[in-house]
């Protein structure tokens, strides 16, 4: 706390910033008692597989509803959660609260769904993810393998071989791990090499103006390339139009994962939608030839 108001004191004075300033610093106080007062619940998006047109599994998206500002966005509390130490609690709560949801689709679907829960980097340096992650499997009783969790490439990790060491025990739970927002980051080739993913997500920023970016186009299918030869899947992530599916249908993209099909829905809701057909004709696989 003392941090976050020395730092917020040293930067220029415009009301602006002070602003943001005050609002932080709410916005920190009040998410000590967030947990407690029941003001955190989750969300989930669906994720498509399109060789089989099949729903395959959902992300955790975490959401916090502060009862006089209203909804605040994960991109604005998360990292406020980091510095403050807060994220191993909140994370702790997710997991237990994904687990338990994702037990639910379980016991409705016929394949078996995989939960993609985000991790924050923070947690490899402090506090004990490994034991954490496996003692919340255990108390739910939920397979590892349907399991993932995400870890976002744009972060740089403090220690990476404490990382990779963390990674290796996760790995060899049978948990899936998945890099976010993939392109966007400072990780290595060489590091990436060592990671064991099972997937690589790709960054919404690369699929906005994909259709008309060219170099979009290179990257995205630079990456389904990098990915393949290494054994890995690829999820395009912010994926909005037909035209965006077609054209990543085309460039081998393996998942998608967006607003065309779904945004992210609370447990009911998604409960609804996997109990429902894919609505949409325009996941047919003959809608890639319509791309010039
Ligand atoms: P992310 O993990 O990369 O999640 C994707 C974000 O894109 C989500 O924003 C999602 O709602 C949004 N999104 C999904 N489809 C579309 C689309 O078609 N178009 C656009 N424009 N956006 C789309 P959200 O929920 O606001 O989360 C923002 C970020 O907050 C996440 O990025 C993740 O880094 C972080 N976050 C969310 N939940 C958690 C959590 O439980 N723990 C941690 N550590 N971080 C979380
Ligand atoms: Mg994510
Ligand atoms: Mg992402
Ligand atoms: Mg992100």
């Amino acid at each position: 706390q003392a941090k976050l108001a020395g730092r917020n004191g040293l930067q220029f004075f415009t009301p602006s910033v002070q602003e943001r300033s005050i609002r932080s610093l709410r916005l920190t106080n009040a998410l000590h008692q967030a947990i407690q007062r029941g003001e955190l619940s989750l969300e989930y998006q669906p994720q498509l597989e399109l060789n089989s047109n099949l729903i395959f599994g959902a992300e955790a998206l975490i959401r916090w509803t502060h009862p006089d500002l209203g909804p605040v966005s994960p991109s604005e509390f998360i990292p406020l959660a980091e510095m403050c130490g807060l994220i191993l609690p909140i994370s702790q709560w997710v997991m237990a609260a994904a687990l338990q949801d994702a037990s639910a689709w379980r016991a409705l679907g016929s394949t078996p769904l995989t939960v993609s829960v985000n991790i924050s980097a923070v947690q490899f340096d402090h506090g004990d993810l490994v034991s954490m992650v496996i003692d919340e499997l255990h108390a739910e009783g939920f397979p590892p393998d349907r399991l993932e969790l995400e870890l976002t490439e744009s972060v740089t990790l403090a220690d990476p071989e404490k990382a990779l060491a963390q990674m290796e025990q996760l790995y060899a739970q049978g948990i899936r791990l998945a890099i976010d927002d993939f392109g966007t980051g400072y990780s290595s080739l060489s590091y990436l090499k060592r990671i064991r993913a099972h997937r690589l997500k790709i960054d919404q920023s690369f699929i906005r103006d994909l259709v008309i970016n060219e170099d979009d186009q290179a990257i995205v299918s630079t990456i389904v390339g990098l990915a393949r030869s290494m054994g890995m899947r690829t999820i395009a992530e912010g994926v909005e139009t037909p035209e965006q599916l077609a054209l990543l249908r085309k460039l081998g993209c393996d998942e998608i994962q967006g607003y065309l099909l779904s945004h992210p829905l609370p447990q009911e809701a998604f409960l609804e939608f996997i109990k429902t057909p894919v609505p949409f004709t325009l996941l047919e696989v003959d809608s890639a030839e319509q791309i010039p």
